[in-house]
């Protein structure tokens, strides 16, 4: 009889007991699982904050007012450019685009070198903006520097090691403040042929809300001519034919190609630096006695849109999504890979 209990006892352990004990089991076993991958997530992110750059860790970083060289590490850099690139309460994917074509830049400056003692330098008409941590911090309102300081190197930090290649090499990232919602295609600003073929004309919607979107610039006649005098001499446009004064063409981004003014023509890029506009995406009003310049955007408009990046990370768009967006066919590679 005991016997029979026994057998009992094991066909149920058997055939019941221990299939859902094992099934229990099973759905235990799904959350150390999870907890696992969020390990490893942090693993990741603990290994990028310690990355080993096998080269191009230290940069030399040519202070223009002083001739002084600086050896820096190459992310402590990075912290001080994007605090000088980008406004810091842009958001945070925004922040780590510009990290990583911070970074890439850099590459591509140390890869073909402008200077001679050094790899790049703090003018940012020159290489790319640098400002001291010290003179930084003291532009932000006293509550809000750690704060501040601390966003710019998550953006750096999150993102060690990444930058922006195109067939396996380092791009020459240009960026810029404000698209007025089309980017330009290096040609039309700078000349040369198709050597960066994944700087393209892009859109980005949304730029329009921000400050940089609009500007103007007023000018009297005489203001106009003297100004266009700096290059031009002889220089003379007859105000009351609007034939003499007038946008001819424009590039395939809708910026102005050539401006007509009285006996020149000038390129729109040769307009912008004349007049000093934000950008070559502008209308001429003529008022009265006075030439205004409506112009949209700010920039070059060649490559990554600051505000654009702002824009896409608004909508969910990732760091990688936004590089993705602005330079086309691009991958983010780890720079130890190189
Ligand atoms: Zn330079």
């Amino acid at each position: 009889m005991k016997k029979v209990f026994i057998y009992f006892w094991v066909f149920l352990l058997v055939f019941f007991l221990l299939p859902a004990m094992l099934t229990k089991k099973d759905v235990e076993a799904k959350v150390p699982e999870n907890n696992a991958n969020e390990n490893t997530e942090q693993t990741e992110n603990i290994n990028n904050n310690t990355y080993d750059y096998k080269n191009y860790g230290t940069i030399k970083l040519l202070h223009t007012s002083t001739g002084e060289v600086e050896e820096l590490p190459l992310d402590t850099y990075l912290c001080n450019v994007v605090s000088s690139e980008m406004p810091v309460d842009f958001e945070m994917e925004a922040l780590k685009a510009q990290a990583v074509v911070a970074r890439t830049y850099t590459i591509y400056k140390i890869q073909n070198k402008k200077h001679n003692n050094a790899d790049i330098c703090d003018d940012s008409s020159c290489c790319q903006a640098w400002i001291s941590k010290e003179d930084r911090l003291a532009r932000w309102d006293e509550d809000k520097r750690e704060s501040n300081w601390a966003k710019i190197e998550q953006s750096v930090n999150e993102t060690k090691g990444k930058i922006i290649t195109y067939e396996g090499k380092p791009i020459n990232a240009f960026f810029h403040s404000n698209s007025g919602g089309t980017t330009e295609l290096p040609v039309n600003v700078w000349g040369g042929g198709t050597e960066y073929p994944y700087l393209q004309v892009v859109e980005t919607a949304g730029e329009e809300g921000y400050a940089q979107y609009s500007s103007e610039a007023t000018f009297t006649k005489d203001e106009l001519i003297e100004k266009l005098k700096t290059k031009y001499e002889d220089i003379t446009i007859d105000f009351n034919n609007d034939e003499d004064l007038k946008i001819l063409d424009y590039t395939d981004s809708g910026r102005v190609k050539t401006v007509k003014f009285g006996n020149h023509e000038l390129s729109g890029t040769e307009t912008r630096s004349l007049l000093g506009l934000k950008s070559t995406n502008f209308e001429i009003i003529r008022g009265d006695g006075n030439i205004k310049f409506a112009v949209k955007g700010y920039g070059h408009g060649v490559g990554m849109s600051q505000t654009g990046a702002d824009t896409l990370a608004k909508e969910g768009k990732n760091y990688e999504d936004i590089i993705k967006h602005f330079y086309v066919g691009v991958e983010i590679q780890d720079i130890n890979s190189l």
